[in-house]
């Protein structure tokens, strides 16, 4: 067994779409973290290695931002990936054609809808605001292109003028409405309505992005999955503008493991992406991150190594193999006999009973003095007991 979760999970009848797309934002969301600045080879890889994955569709970047933003994405286009390629365009003319010059398969065109928005960014009216997204999907599409169109602020937008302007970008042949969290601001209830309103007006694919600012980016995701949306957009690691966004292997592993949903994505290297990602955006995964967190399959406490080194579902969900990761056994102030003769059977060494119990003792003497167990203090210790060992 690779992984055992709560069997309650399966007493409940939920209905998830049938078809669910990942568009995979790291690349463009991802990269506006503050301090984040991709090159070309580097979005290269990343693009390369989310293939891998299997993902659906990766969002590039945003064409007009920069000459190296867009020869990052018309060098991750001449990769002919399986994964559609998309790039981010405002609401004007000349975002698209620079998206089209790229040569990608799909835009994800733009506009801020709330009140908010409207009077402080655009200083534009509700009817303004419909015309301009209007003629920029409509010339998006003349050009044969995959086009979403994003209501950014869509969880703060006035109800009757979001569906009003869904509904015109419906007739307009738009390919999926986007409903950007822009702020994070919404409950999976809250998100829960929104969708099953927008869902009885529309029939065009709706898609989620949102943001983690109160911690709730991935359950406000799947709350909008139950609710009738059929696509979700996400970052590796939760990168992303302020709290980041929905976590990519969050997602996947939960819909996988906890809602029993398999996209079908090669799930092994997640460890390895997110580690890619990690290093090439210098932001740094928590040691709690889950799924890729470096502590989610450390174990020091003596009880809880006893039992893993035993079953090691008694205190995992999932086994670390499952995404490419690995188990630790860390030794401390809590380890206890077992855990240390793992180590030392690890190390090829035998010991009698009275040397482990004193190099148990010595253990965790040497843990509570301030100092970290590694290789070479255990060795030490070790060697301080039964004389010269090679470890
Ligand atoms: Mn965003």
């Amino acid at each position: 067994m690779e992984y055992f979760v709560s069997p309650f999970n399966q007493s409940v009848d939920l209905k998830f779409p049938t078809d669910i797309t990942i568009y995979d934002t790291t690349l463009r969301d991802g990269e506006q973290t503050p301090g984040v600045c991709l090159r070309t080879p580097e979005k290269v890889k990343i693009a390369r290695k989310l293939d891998e994955l299997r993902i659906h569709q990766i969002e590039a970047g945003f064409p007009v931002v920069s000459s190296e933003e867009k020869r990052s994405i018309k060098a991750i286009v001449k990769e002919d990936l399986n994964a559609e390629i998309l790039a981010l365009s405002r609401t004007k003319k000349e975002d698209i054609d620079t998206a089209i010059d790229c040569g990608v398969d799909g835009i994800i065109t733009f506009m801020g809808t709330s009140d908010l928005h409207l009077k402080h960014k655009m200083k534009m009216s509700q009817e303004d605001i419909v015309n301009v997204c209007m003629s920029s999907i409509e010339h998006a599409k003349d050009h044969g292109l995959f086009v979403a169109f994003s209501a950014e602020d869509a969880t703060r937008t006035d109800l009757e003028f979001l569906k009003k302007i869904y509904k015109k970008a419906e007739e307009y042949g738009v390919d999926r409405v986007h409903i950007a969290d822009t702020v994070g601001a919404i409950s999976p209830q809250g998100m829960d309505y929104l969708v099953r309103e927008l869902r009885s007006e529309i029939k065009t694919g709706i898609a989620l992005h949102c943001h983690n600012d109160f911690g709730m980016a991935l359950s406000n995701s799947i709350a909008g999955l139950l609710a009738g949306a059929d696509a979700v957009s996400t970052t590796v690691n939760g990168i992303g503008e302020r709290a980041g966004n929905a976590s990519l292997e969050e997602l996947v592993m939960a819909l996988k493991l906890i809602y029993d949903v398999d996209l079908g994505f090669n799930v092994r290297i997640f460890y390895e992406l997110s580690k890619l990602v990690e290093e090439l955006t210098h932001m740094k995964i928590p040691d709690n991150k889950p799924i890729v967190g470096r502590n989610v399959f450390r174990h020091e406490s003596g009880i809880h190594v006893d039992a893993v080194l035993e079953e090691p579902l008694t205190y995992e969900p999932f086994l670390p193999e499952l995404i490419g990761h690995q188990r630790r056994i860390v030794l401390g102030k809590h380890s206890g006999c077992r855990a240390v003769k793992a180590k030392l059977t690890e190390c090829g060494i035998e010991v009698s009973k009275n040397e482990l119990c004193e190099i148990v003792e010595k253990v965790k003497l040497q843990r509570e003095k301030g100092k970290y167990i590694n290789d070479k203090l255990f060795n030490e210790i070790v060697r301080s007991v039964r004389g010269p060992v090679d470890i």
